[in-house]
């Protein structure tokens, strides 16, 4: 493409609704008029395929947007290494995506694991996932001529989308649950746009969205009407994975589940790299999901082997996770089952014990949700689930510093003393 050239934009033909097929132009619609199904990004998959190969990804920028021509929103030839905010197609970047894929030999060592990987999405711009679906909401949201974004966050998204709105120069309103872990609140608040807390759970906060976005339609709800782009950003877990082991697959995945979006998207972005040709082989990937047992509607179903995802009303320290009527429940159990995964779930003395214990082996410090992955992934390796022939890949999705309040009465100093030797010494005895 020349330089002067106006830039494609994204290879999308439309929506298409989950259950009835039924296709829909690619606007701010979430939900089937005819079967209420949710919809679903629909590609252009020969075109992509035509511009895409391993050779432009790894030319790409350091971020999501490398996989532009995989993406619902941008323009493939206005993603620059440059971060530049002001082209046309220009995503809403503040550098998500492309974080570390660590080799953890300890921890698998502790877990009695072979080859183990720990995707360390804690080192986002605001700490956790959600940046990479919240980049891809509000560029597909500016593109559709939105001004405001707005979500229904458990803290994370909340964090993310009063970030990303701040550098799209978009007024934002975001609503979470009272009772949110101090941190996510301040980490929020900062940016400057309007933070409602309600008096209720994370499903009421939901319900109470899915409401004002009929009387808001100028509005863009990132997860509620411009939820089929903002979930597609997810798909970048998968593509980073693959391309950081050199366009290999992993063996087994292990995934946090709060919606089970992010569930579904990983086994996607899998299936879509062997379908755009960036993979000779299509890829068996076992997808395992992980929960806190004071929020387990997946877990649950999955171990009473039914396909009825019965909603909970949340009791956890994992919030970040704590969706007790997730959205993508079915959807998640669907593909736990039919790629041979579990779904997992643990105590919330599990979990602060899965965050101590990546902490001490690999220098992670992961927020709850990390807590369940790892902790989870420890009982799944147990049971044989997770095997030690595997190559796996747990997914750490939030930084520890949003929950430090779930390990604070758990750790602190060694000893408190003096400002002498003496005072030293005498501490230093007790371990010696
Ligand atoms: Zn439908």
């Amino acid at each position: 493409m020349s330089p002067t050239s106006a830039p494609a934009g994204p290879h999308i033909i439309g929506l298409r609704c989950r259950e009835c097929g039924r296709g829909y132009p690619a606007e701010a619609l979430h939900v089937c008029e005819f079967c209420f199904g949710p919809l679903e990004v629909d590609y252009d998959y020969e075109a992509i395929t035509a511009a895409i190969s391993r050779e432009k990804i790894a030319a790409g920028p350091p971020t999501i947007w490398r996989y532009a021509d995989l993406l619902p929103a941008g323009s493939p030839g206005a993603v620059t290494s440059s971060g530049g905010a002001s082209a046309p197609g220009a995503p809403v970047d503040l550098g998500a995506g492309f974080t570390p894929l660590v080799r953890a030999d300890r921890l698998a060592s502790e877990l009695g694991l072979g080859e183990l990987w720990l995707k360390n999405d804690t080192l986002n711009p605001t700490g956790s996932f959600k940046d990479r679906v919240v980049s891809v909401a509000l560029t597909r949201a500016r593109e559709l001529g939105f001004k405001l974004a707005a979500c229904a966050s458990t803290g994370n998204l909340a964090n993310s989308v009063a970030a990303h709105a701040a550098r799209a120069g978009m007024d934002s309103v975001v609503f979470i649950p009272h009772d949110l872990e101090p941190a996510k609140v301040v980490t929020t608040a900062v940016y400057g746009g309007k933070l409602i807390a309600v008096d209720g759970t994370y499903d009421d906060v939901n319900r109470l969205c899915s409401e004002l976005t009929a009387d808001h339609p100028t509005w863009a709800f990132v997860n509620v009407n411009v939820r089929p782009y903002y979930s597609e950003g997810s798909k970048t877990l998968a593509y980073e994975v693959a391309e950081q082991l050199g366009w290999e697959v992993p063996d087994h995945v292990v995934v946090p589940v709060a919606s089970g979006s992010q569930l579904v998207k990983v086994q996607k972005g899998f299936a879509e790299l062997h379908r755009v040709g960036l993979l000779a082989e299509e890829p068996q990937v076992r997808i395992s999901g992980a929960q806190a047992t004071g929020c387990s509607p997946v877990a649950t179903a999955f171990a009473e082997g039914t396909d009825h995802v019965r909603p909970q009303k949340p009791r956890t320290i994992a919030k970040s996770l704590a969706i007790g009527n997730p959205a993508d429940g079915w959807y998640a159990l669907d593909v736990v089952r039919s790629t041979g995964g579990a779904v997992g779930s643990v105590t919330d003395d599990e979990i602060v014990e899965g965050i101590r214990l990546l902490a001490r082996t690999e220098g992670i410090f992961a927020e709850t949700a990390g807590g369940v992955t790892i902790a989870t992934l420890a009982n799944l390796a147990r049971q044989g689930v997770v095997r030690a022939d595997e190559r796996v890949v747990a997914y750490i999705t939030g930084l520890g510093l949003k929950t430090i309040d779930a390990v604070s009465p758990h750790v602190g100093p060694t000893a408190t003393i003096a400002p002498t030797i003496e005072a030293f010494n005498q501490a230093a005895e007790v371990d010696s």
